[in-house]
This record gives structure tokens, sequence and C-alpha cells, in this order.
């Protein structure tokens, strides 16, 4: 049953030519990336994602048939690579359902999944099989005390036992993915970069964004935020490297002798709009053209109405279209039209 307005004054004149494989936005970046969050749920609850915990979805989430749908028309104008995320994408009890329906389709040629990995340990063989390639799963801390406090959650030996079996099932390239927090786990990013000597783990730093509209979100990020130059200053022995498959806007170094490498996202203090090639759908259908920007066109009461896919298309090539040069820095870097991460998917 639609529980969305449908798209009916939505003048789409303009986009009737469309140009196919690849499509630039006005400014001359390809996107080809497509994130999608499949859930807003979470069984995590993040200090730095939903700094106020999660609220009550708005809705269900689109259909597996409707996600189906989305990608279809989004390979057709060029994207192909797709990202599940969330929310916590494993908490949908289809996401193998998922995985197939989208690995099927001709043109993707890059899936993968973010998660924390609490519920991978169980379902990584049936996501592989389904077509799922690589996965990045989020971990901020190798202490398990210290991973109650972050995630909310006394489940650090469920999220190990993910890890161990993403690379049993062959995951590759795996990424373990840190938001790093002056204060919180900043005095563990030695022993994370070590990881990669003992494992082909693939360690991404990821700046803290300031997530919310409250002034307690916004004290936690004056409060912990520690740049990636800061971090890299720490550790002399770490050298340029060559990136790994998916590694988009990361700067990567590597240990000598390591299996690994080691990654830094640097959304806060070195922005990498100019070379944004992503479009985000949320679990509910809005398109989004930028992290920081609102909520774009809502695609959900249209996929109700059983729209074309050549409108879908048209829908996606204007929030193409649309994507700001970048995001705004100083006091108006700050994602406010959201109050948790888990609702954008990251
Ligand atoms: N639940 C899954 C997970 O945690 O991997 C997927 C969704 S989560 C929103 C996606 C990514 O966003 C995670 O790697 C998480 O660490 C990151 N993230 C969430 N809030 C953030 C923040 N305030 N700053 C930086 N990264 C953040
Ligand atoms: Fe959940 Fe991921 Fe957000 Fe943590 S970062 S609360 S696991 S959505």
């Amino acid at each position: 049953m639609c529980e969305y307005k449908p798209l009916s004054t939505i003048a789409l004149s303009h986009y009737l030519t469309i140009e196919l494989t690849p499509m630039q936005d006005t400014f001359g970046r390809t996107v080809d990336y497509l994130r999608i969050s499949v859930t807003e749920a979470c069984n995590f609850r993040c200090i730095y994602c939903a700094p106020n915990g999660h609220s009550t979805p708005s809705g269900s989430p689109l259909s597996v048939e409707d996600i189906q749908r989305v990608v279809r028309a989004a390979v057709a104008l060029g994207i192909t690579k797709i990202r599940l995320t969330g929310g916590e994408p494993l908490l949908r009890r289809d996401i193998v359902k998922i995985v197939r329906a989208i690995s099927s389709i001709d043109g993707v040629q890059d899936l993968a999944l973010t998660t924390n990995a609490f519920l991978l340990g169980r379902l990584a063989r049936e996501l592989a099989d389904a077509g799922l390639r690589r996965v990045n799963i989020s971990l901020d801390t190798l202490q398990r005390d210290r991973f109650t406090h972050i995630v909310g959650v006394d489940a650090f030996d469920a999220v190990w036992a993910g890890i161990r079996e993403a690379e049993a099932v062959g995951f590759a390239p795996l990424k373990i993915n840190v938001v790093a927090m002056r204060g919180i786990n900043d005095d563990e990013f030695t022993n994370f970069a070590r990881l990669t000597l003992d494992h082909p783990w693939h360690v991404r730093f990821i700046e803290l964004m300031p997530v919310g509209s409250t002034n307690v979100a916004q004290e936690f990020f004056d409060q912990h935020f520690i740049s990636a130059a800061e971090l890299i200053a720490r550790l002399p022995e770490l050298a340029k490297s060559d990136s790994p498959q998916g590694s988009g806007p990361a700067r990567t170094y590597r240990l000598p002798e390591a299996q690994a490498t080691i990654g830094f996202i640097t959304p806060a203090s070195e922005h990498f709009c100019n070379a944004c090639n992503r479009l985000r759908v949320t679990a509910q259908g809005a398109i989004c053209a930028c992290l920081f920007g609102d909520r774009g066109e809502d695609m959900r009461g249209a996929l109700c109405e059983g729209i074309s896919e050549i409108k879908l298309q048209e829908l996606l090539a204007r929030a193409i279209d649309s994507k700001p040069e970048q995001h705004p820095f100083g006091d108006g870097f700050k994602i406010t039209s959201v109050d948790a991460m888990s609702k954008i998917g990251g």
C-alpha cells in the first residue's frame, strides 16, 4: 500500500534527452556511484552517529522490487557501483534477496555493503552466494569495554566474529572503518595501523563529521574532532600507497611489510567535493545529491504509482544535475537536516 503522495507536478520535459553512460553533473563530475540506505533501523547507538538516539522510522523502507527498479534506472544512467548501507543493512530480513536482486542486474560492476558486522558472522556466506563481493565494517576500538561505551551494546565478540567470517568467505578488499575521535579512540591509532601487518584488512580512518542540530551534537564534534593530518604525523613509518578497489576519496598509505593499506577520509579537514561521484537514496526513497544538503526528490510516491523506467531515470538525472559544487565549510559544515547519520546512510 502506497503511503506517499505521487510526484504529479514534476516538470520532466527538461530531461527528455538523457545522456547515457556516463552521466556528468553541471560541474563536469562523472556520477557513477549510488549509495542506497535500505533501512533507518539500527541495533547500535553509536555516540557520533545518533547523538539523540534513533528516532522511529517515518515509514517502511523501499521494497526489494523498488530498490531493484531504482538500481536498473541508475545503471541506465551510467552508474556502475552500488553500496548498501543504513541504519544497519543486515537488520533487513530480506537483505540477501536485495543483494541477489541487485547483483543480477547487468551493468552493476561493483556491489558492496557497509555494516556494523554484528550479524555478519551468520549472514556472510549467504550474502557472498547472493553476489556480494566486498564489505566495509565499522569498528572504532579494539577494546571490549570501550566498544560497549561507543556503540551502546556489548557486542565486541560478535563483531569480531563477523570480521573473521567476512575474511573466511572471501570478501575482498575487506575494509575496517574507524571514526577517529580525540580522547575516545585516538590512542588506538597505532594499534589499528598494526592490524594491517597481521591481517589483509584495509584500515580507514574517517574524520568525525558534525551530525545533528543540537548544541550537544556540536559540542561533541568540537571536543572530539581530530584531523587526519594529526594522526598521520604520529606514525612516521607510513608511506604513500596505491588504493584498494572502491577507495573513493581516501588518501592511502602503507606500513612496511603490511598486508593491507591505511586510508584517511577527510570530509572535514580537506573536502573531496571536486571528486564527488555519488548519489544517495534514503531508506524512504528520497534522492540526496549531497550528504550535507537537503533531502531531494521523493521517489517513493512515484514508485508506488508505477512510474516508468524512463521517468525514474529522469528523476535520478535531475538529482545528478542538482549536485552542489561543494558542501559548506566553517560554521555551516554540519549535517543539520537529519538528527542521525543512520537516517541518510553515512
Ligand atoms: N550501520 C552501518 C555501519 O555502521 O557501518 C552502516 C551505516 S553507518 C551510518 C555508515 C558509516 O557512517 C559508518 O562507517 C559510520 O562510522 C559512519 N558515520 C556515522 N556517523 C558519523 C559521523 N558523525 N562522522 C563520521 N562518520 C560517521
Ligand atoms: Fe548504527 Fe552504523 Fe550509526 Fe553505529 S554508525 S549507530 S552501527 S548506523
